[in-house]
């Protein structure tokens, strides 16, 4: 029998009932004492479960009322001085933090917040200014540990460490993390005494940054900071976690420090194996082997990972702890609460509560005499075997069209420049072409009719009916404001990739699937269950209908393949370029039925191109980008020159890819860039880039209106920067999320600008 250990549990509640009570508390329809017995409750439902699931190290201080990353910086005093400032209660400073305040004339902006590693958790980025100083404040982490000490749970606490935490925040200007390291090791050298003085048995230090790319003085500042820091552990045992990925270049330093374990993934740390078999695991510390994985939905193969744990048993001679590969942050609740899914589906899913019994049964199996011939093994054993996945969904065409691609497929004809010149005379578009992003306000009367469809209320036919008449409406805005390239609004979709998963067979929808994806939000990412084949044609209808209406060209608006990949869970019996390749046939066919069609304009959305993008750079390309800009290519290579593809990007950093962006080799891309302050265009005409290009003229995530001057400011400037025959004029994004009201006035003066510049 093993000792299970959880890196971290889900927190958001299995109704999603954080969220719930932080709305409440931030309308003020529950006081500061609501808030805390409502966080209570799920905190003791989380280390119940975990308890009675045999876990032995269970974690506290995992729970957080918005980012553990925020906690962090709370709890070493690292606030910035203008929430200080507004002289508020901790928790309402920290809030403050988190969503920024506006009140009494006092107007002070949330800290920004990043995507966590390479995950679709946003965590929010500390700031330290030159006015830090670090001191423990407040009492969480001890009091979370008490707290379950009073239910009979001896808990694991955990803390983010001092490197990661350095890494990941915003340091003053001038600075870099060495020059912290007195102050910030001094606190948690402090932290770890107080710690120690209540006998805590162990305490989690998590240091994801130590699977990415570190150069030399991170790891010398990594060596003296715990060297420090542990000299103050007393007899409390230190766990230093790392998930995510492999320590190669930090395998030494960690080894050679005095923490009583070391937790490693094994999922998506392959290389962990080779490292501690190479290079030895210390005689005197336990290895938290993670083999329970933490990101993804799949049921864990028992076979496989016992075979790894025995082998893991042999290298660590002091033992090894069964843990999850990381947080169970980034998968959902249970899978008891997908009442609709089909059991043959099911029963191939393990979410967070399962994962515990995963946890439990690889335990026991591990010291099991007759393990071969367990119960529990063989029933295990049939699930892995069982090819209702791929039974349900194997499709030959799909795999021979794969198997039958050549380098052709990837390559669209002619090069960018002529087809420059052959669009340029088809589309007849004056200089600084007008357009959007694709989504128009989604008001509560679209919202209400697709309930109503949902709930039976109306029929399909009626359903359609009324959004060809919103589409009617908007074609005529359009024309009135005077845009140049026309959308129809996207209407008809709820979110851009559940829409394009629930039109193409081989992906799973739940029913109750949330995940975290920041502070109050959640999302429901689709489980990509077996191949994925489109059928019928579903977008060219809405499309055809709408450029029906107007002689000005309409855009067909499509998702890519990798933004429908990155927010999935995908399967993990095909490689991702594979599983790339087939959503990317799938959507081909429709872009080559919207050519067809009559359609013109063509935009294929790839906002999440960058999210699984490989945390050490010199896998980028090899291990990503190569397939991924591929997987975008095959989409578009079939169409004519006189086609012309758009595609549009945003939510993060381009610059170091802007490359591979450009051998995507769609004609136009439209990319956010009001928020960076246009800083996108020295980085455009650093390289050259030579394709059309539409830098978001105004930022669509503000209620704010922008002035005819500021956007004809904005035009100036990429004038002086890029060609001007190839200059687009757009808001940043899909206008979705704002209402009518701020954007018919927002459009006329980007109209109004862009006829200026003319
Ligand atoms: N076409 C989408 C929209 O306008 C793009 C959304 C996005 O970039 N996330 O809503
Ligand atoms: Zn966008």
């Amino acid at each position: 029998m093993l000792d299970v250990s959880v890196v971290g549990y889900p927190r958001i509640g299995a109704d999603r009932e954080l969220k719930k009570a932080t709305e409440q508390y931030f309308k003020g329809a529950i006081d500061a004492e609501g808030l805390a017995r409502a966080g209570s409750a799920l905190r003791a439902a989380h280390w119940d479960a975990q308890k009675a699931a045999g876990v032995r190290y269970i974690p506290s201080n995992d729970f957080s009322f918005y980012d553990t990353f925020l906690d962090t910086a709370q709890a070493l005093g690292a606030v910035p001085t203008r929430y200080l400032e507004l002289g508020l209660s901790p928790l309402d400073t920290y809030f403050a933090m988190a969503r920024g305040f506006q009140r009494d004339g006092r107007d002070v902006k949330a800290l920004p917040m990043k995507k966590w590693f390479n995950t679709n958790y946003h965590y929010m980025v500390p700031e330290i200014d030159a006015r830090s100083r670090f001191a423990l404040a407040g009492t969480k982490l001890l009091d979370e540990h008490a707290e379950a000490e009073s239910r009979g749970v001896a808990t694991k606490p955990v803390i983010h460490g001092p490197l990661t935490f350095l890494k990941l925040s915003r340091l003053a200007d001038g600075t870099a993390p060495a020059d912290y390291e007195e102050a910030i090791g001094e606190v948690y050298a402090e932290l770890l005494g107080r710690l120690a003085a209540r006998r805590i048995e162990i305490v989690q230090i998590d240091e994801p940054i130590l699977v990415a790319d570190l150069s030399e003085a991170d790891l010398r500042l990594f060596t003296s900071l715990y060297s420090r820091i542990l000299a103050r552990k007393g007899s409390m045992k230190v766990l230093l976690q790392t998930y995510f990925g492999d320590v190669r270049d930090a395998y030494g330093a960690i080894m050679g420090l005095d923490f009583d374990a070391v937790g490693l993934d094994f999922v998506e740390g392959g290389e962990n194996v080779r490292l501690l078999k190479e290079t030895g695991f210390p005689e005197g510390k336990i290895l938290f082997a993670g083999v329970v994985n933490g990101r993804n939905v799949w049921r864990n193969d028992y076979r496989k990972s016992l075979e790894l744990l025995d082998d893991l048993g042999r290298h660590a001679a002091k033992g090894i702890v069964l843990s999850t590969s990381c947080s169970l942050l980034f998968v959902p609740y249970s899978v008891k609460y997908e009442t609709e899914m089909d059991f043959r589906y099911k029963r191939h899913l393990a979410f967070a509560e399962e994962k515990l019994v995963e946890l439990r049964e690889l335990a026991e199996l591990f010291g099991a005499e007759r393990r071969g011939t367990d119960e529990r093994l063989r029933r295990n054993q049939e699930i892995i075997r069982d090819k209702t996945q791929s039974r349900d969904f194997f499709f030959q065409d799909v795999r021979d069209r794969i198997a039958a691609l050549s380098k052709a497929d990837f390559d669209r004809s002619p090069a960018f420049a002529e087809r420059f010149e052959i669009q340029r005379s088809a589309l007849k578009l004056p200089l600084f072409p007008t357009t959007t992003i694709g989504s128009f306000p989604q008001t509560g009367d679209v919202r209400k009719l697709r309930k109503a469809l949902k709930d039976g209320e109306i029929t399909e036919k009626q359903y359609n009916e009324k959004l060809r008449s919103k589409i009617r409406e908007l074609i005529k805005l359009q024309e009135e404001i005077g845009l140049d390239v026309l959308v129809h609004g996207e209407y008809e979709r709820n979110d851009m990739v559940e829409y394009f998963g629930e039109n193409l067979p081989g992906f799973l929808f739940t029913q109750n699937g949330w995940v975290q994806s920041y502070g109050t939000r959640g999302v429901k990412p689709p489980i990509i269950f077996g191949d994925v084949r489109r059928e019928k044609a579903f977008t060219v209808e809405w499309i055809t209908f709408a450029q029906s209406l107007s002689a000005k060209p309409v855009k067909g608006m499509l998702t890519g393949p990798i933004t429908i990949l990155n927010w999935s869970f995908p399967r993990e019996d095909l490689p991702l370029r594979d599983i790339a390749n087939q959503i990317a046939l799938a959507i081909r066919d429709e872009v080559l039925d919207l050519e067809r069609a009559g359609i013109k304009v063509i935009q294929i959305d790839e906002p999440a191109l960058r999210e699984k993008l490989p945390l050490r750079r010199a896998n980028w390309k090899k291990d990503y980008l190569d397939w991924a800009v591929k997987a975008f290519r095959l989409v578009h290579s079939g169409v004519g020159p006189a086609t012309q593809i758009h595609t549009h990007m945003c939510y993060s950093e381009f610059a170091d890819i802007i490359r591979e962006i450009e051998e995507m080799d769609a004609d136009v891309i439209s990319i956010e860039a009001a928020r960076s302050d246009l800083t996108m265009l020295n980085v455009l005409k650093a390289n050259n880039y030579a394709h059309q290009v539409g830098p978001g003229v105004y930022d669509i995530h503000s209620p704010r209106v922008p002035p005819e001057e500021e956007i004809h400011e904005a035009l100036s400037r990429m004038k002086g920067k890029l060609d001007v025959a190839k200059i687009w004029v757009n808001p940043d994004c899909g206008l979705k999320t704002r209402t009518m009201e701020e954007t018919v006035p927002s459009l006329k003066n980007l109209v109004h600008a862009a006829r200026s510049m003319r």
